[in-house]
């Protein structure tokens, strides 16, 4: 039982003393008060249950207070809180041996941040300094962070100030499959694809083609052959689930290594299994980056990040000096070493690759039942359903309408996430403990919701 704040109170002290900015994103219209989490479930206030199919925006990893991770955190709690990279403690080095066996080689040099814009800031730093050059290629409609160096890389109107961000910071167009020109929706690596029949179907697709295009627009209005990286999501995360088609990283990749540029896969919201097939979701596109950045997921909730590169990259890197007091701190390194463990004694890839697969085919089914349901895509526990107007046009679903489906789902006990340009996209990903009875329970509220939107329409 909740003996806690009251509500009124919580409220109060949100307005007057927090960040206004919470006030905007409350997401709901009641907001909803959580104060406790076990595993895919969360509690608020006044006892009501939820299942989060969201997990905290895609972190919660293992799942809420998972006991072994919670265990691992106390003893570490126990032993030592903090001391800081210049000296040599185990919990860093058991953890950095740990995530190094995770990645191929030559991905072996870790450096340890407090959160994914941290990572993201650095690992265009150290492009930067490896490379001697300063442009760097994002996708229109990509969340990378919000620091105003990553808030270049940032795509989104949404999250960005007015204030020379990120210079040297330039998009390309999105290989966006489904609201994309060119179709391909055949072409991406996902168990569910779209209606919209994709002439790759015949063989005759694109997509791929016109995409690859347009990032070579791009890299041509950079100062010739001075690229320093490219930024790209296996799936995007805020923007979505949105997938490009197969081959589109791969053919990136060698372009921008033609330009001087190293590669960087942002696994932030895609790592540590979320995908199903792989570990990681570059694996997907069978490419290997030069830098891979990580949080979120990796400490299931403990604020952490984490760049991975080369010993090439990490040793022009090492020219000068980067330190960072929390980095790779005892607490954290701990955490993220059992959430490794549980990863493979819960089996939570696979889980994410059965569950995952299962929802993504029953969601199918809505979206052939209804008009509004425009898309059904995402791989594993990355999971995006792109909502229309209808599905000629292909049109947003306009915000008041994405917002009553929504509450709806979550009067009926359920937390799921938005994204996407225009708000359009409902977003699963949830801890990776979630059970087949989770996703009926889930696909019964959504179409429960979606039926109840279509009846008032
Ligand atoms: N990269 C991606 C793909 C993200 O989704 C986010 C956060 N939404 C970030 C980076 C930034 O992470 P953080 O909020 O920990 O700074």
């Amino acid at each position: 039982e909740y003996k806690g704040m009251s509500k009124e109170r919580m409220m109060k002290i949100r307005r007057e003393n927090c960040n206004p900015m919470t006030m905007k994103v409350t997401y709901y219209k009641e907001p909803v008060f959580i104060h406790k989490g076990h595993m895919q479930w969360l509690w608020d206030v006044d006892g009501r249950r939820y299942l989060d199919l969201f997990a905290g925006v895609a972190t919660v990893s293992v799942g809420h207070c998972h006991p072994k991770v919670t265990a691992a955190a106390e003893q570490q709690l126990k032993d030592l809180w903090h001391t800081t990279s210049i000296y040599v403690y185990p919990a860093l080095h058991e953890y950095c041996e740990k995530l190094a066996s995770y990645l191929p080689d030559p991905l072996k040099v870790i450096y340890l941040t407090n959160s994914g814009s941290e990572a993201n800031d650095l690992a265009m730093l150290m492009a930067r300094i490896h490379t001697g050059n300063y442009d760097i290629v994002t996708f229109r409609g990509s969340y990378h962070g919000g620091s105003p160096q990553t808030m270049g890389l940032t795509s989104n109107a949404a999250y960005k100030y007015p204030i020379a961000n990120g210079l040297g910071c330039t998009n390309t167009m999105c290989p966006d499959v489904f609201r994309g020109p060119w179709g391909g929706s055949h072409c991406r690596d996902s168990p569910i694809q779209t209606i919209r029949q994709c002439s790759c179907a015949q063989g005759q697709c694109t997509a791929n083609e016109q995409y690859i295009g347009q990032l070579k627009e791009t890299l041509a209005t950079s100062v010739p052959s001075r690229i320093a990286a490219f930024f790209g999501e296996p799936i995007q995360g805020v923007g979505g689930a949105v997938q490009y088609p197969k081959n589109y990283l791969k053919e990136a990749y060698k372009l921008v290594r033609e330009r001087g540029g190293v590669c960087i896969a942002d696994e932030v919201q895609t790592g540590f299994g979320r995908t199903g097939t792989h570990f990681w979701g570059f694996q997907g596109h069978d490419v290997i980056p030069d830098m891979v950045t990580m949080a979120k997921g990796i400490g299931n909730g403990f604020p952490m990040g984490a760049v991975v590169t080369t010993p090439e990259i990490a040793a022009s890197f090492a020219k000068g000096v980067h330190f960072n007091t929390f980095g790779g701190n005892p607490m954290a390194c701990a955490v993220a070493s059992s959430v490794l463990d549980v990863i493979k004694e819960d089996g939570t890839q696979k889980i994410s690759l059965d569950v995952g697969t299962y929802l993504m085919t029953e969601l199918a089914k809505l979206r052939d039942k209804y008009e509004v349901v425009g898309d059904v895509r995402g791989k594993g526990l990355q999971i995006g359903v792109e909502m229309v107007k209808d599905k000629a046009s292909r049109d947003p679903l306009p915000p008041e309408a994405m917002s009553e489906i929504f509450e709806d789902v979550k009067d009926m006990g359920i937390l799921i996430g938005k994204g996407g340009l225009y708000g359009q996209i409902f977003r699963i990903q949830p801890p990776m403990c979630i059970t087949m009875e989770d996703a009926d329970f889930f696909l019964a509220v959504f179409d429960k919701s979606i039926h109840n939107y279509m009846e008032k329409r």
